[in-house]
């Protein structure tokens, strides 16, 4: 947990001080990406670091809904400056799918080697191998709400290429490259996914227009 000078109690750090905002997340690969974007301008504190130990809501039948859903309420229990992200996998041959349900595309509890092997399955004999990405970023500041989307747009490849990053990366080649994501730097796939750009968009506001 991220130490900090001020009150670090088992309540957690306070959320609410001019240049802090929380992102309504603990993965720490996203938290050290904002970080790393906004460098010292902004103190990004993550759920964990407030003492936020609810699951928050995530029921809507859009990416977009669900960010929404999940920046409101920790800026209804916490009442500060914060920000959600959700992502989609788009298929064209898939009419869209699994979309909102890209993380829970094999069921429930499914791993991420399930929903990438059931994608072959469904994709298997499909010439059509169009697909995006697509990442929202909901931020609530004393300004109201504000949305940022990012995307990329690829190919559902034939089989697994590569074994880096995280989810369905092994089978999704960004058109801009010809690799998957799994077969790319960190670097290299930040600059051009979904979730780097949707992340600059935010940065880009957040740097430019607020402290
Ligand atoms: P989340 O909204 O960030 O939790 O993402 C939803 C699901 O999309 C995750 O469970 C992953 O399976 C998948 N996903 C999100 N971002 C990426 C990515 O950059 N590469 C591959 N899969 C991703």
């Amino acid at each position: 947990m991220k130490q900090n000078s001020e009150d670090n109690s088992q309540q957690g750090i306070p959320a609410s001080k001019p240049g802090r905002l929380v992102f309504a997340s603990n993965n720490a690969h996203k938290l050290r990406e904002i970080r790393s974007i906004l460098g010292s301008s902004w103190e990004v504190l993550s759920l964990e670091d407030i003492g936020c130990h609810e699951e928050l809501p995530e029921t809507s039948d859009t990416i977009a809904g669900n960010a929404l859903q999940k920046a409101r309420r920790v800026h209804e229990l916490f009442g500060c400056t914060c920000f959600a992200d959700d992502t989609g996998l788009m298929v064209d041959a898939l009419g869209g799918a699994p979309g909102v349900y890209t993380a829970r595309y094999a069921g429930e509890a499914c791993s991420p080697d399930d929903n990438i092997a059931l994608m072959l399955r469904n994709m298997a004999g499909e010439s059509n191998r169009a697909a995006r990405f697509a990442t929202v970023i909901a931020l609530i500041d004393d300004d109201g709400e504000h949305l940022f989307e990012g995307e990329v747009k690829g190919s559902i490849a034939y089989r697994r290429h590569g074994d880096g990053g995280f989810g369905y990366d092994p089978i999704f080649i960004p058109d801009e490259t010809g690799i998957s994501f799994a077969e790319m730097s960190p670097e290299d796939k930040n600059r051009i996914s979904h979730r780097g750009r949707a992340t600059r968009r935010l940065a880009a506001y957040l740097l430019g227009e607020k402290k």
